[in-house]
């Protein structure tokens, strides 16, 4: 393969999950970039996943014990799953009111935190 070729791949690979509305399984980010680059093979986009995982561009998290792909740097935020359509969406708001420091009795110090949110997103929520 010629490196301007994996180059380009990369790129596509890195853009679809840049522009995702939410973290992304490997299915769809496959599925996503070969809207662009049709011939992309599956191996390819583990091979990239692991490539930009290790340049630090994304990141793996466990949503419903499934590993999806987000990039990295958004600061703190959650995942809201849509129970209808299965997509995930990242939501800059936290429900949470549990600053960091704050220790429950018995000693347990609270660092952070991870919640993910479950409902219906816009398309699948019934229209007021
Ligand atoms: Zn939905
Ligand atoms: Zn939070």
């Amino acid at each position: 393969m010629s490196s301007a070729r994996a180059t380009r791949q990369r790129e596509v690979i890195a853009q679809v999950i840049e522009q995702a509305e939410g973290p992304l399984g490997v299915p769809e980010i496959h599925g996503r970039a070969r809207q662009i680059l049709p011939r992309l093979g599956i191996a390819t986009v583990y091979r990239t996943l692991k490539l930009l995982t290790e340049q630090r561009q994304i990141h793996a998290v466990a949503v419903d014990g499934e590993s999806l792909y987000e990039k990295t740097g958004q600061g703190h935020h959650h995942h809201f799953s849509c129970e209808r359509c299965s997509r995930v969406f990242t939501l800059h708001v936290c429900p949470v009111d549990l600053p960091g420091g704050t220790v429950f009795a018995g000693g347990f110090l609270v660092r952070s935190h991870e919640v993910t949110l479950y409902g219906l997103c816009p398309t699948c929520a019934p229209q007021a």
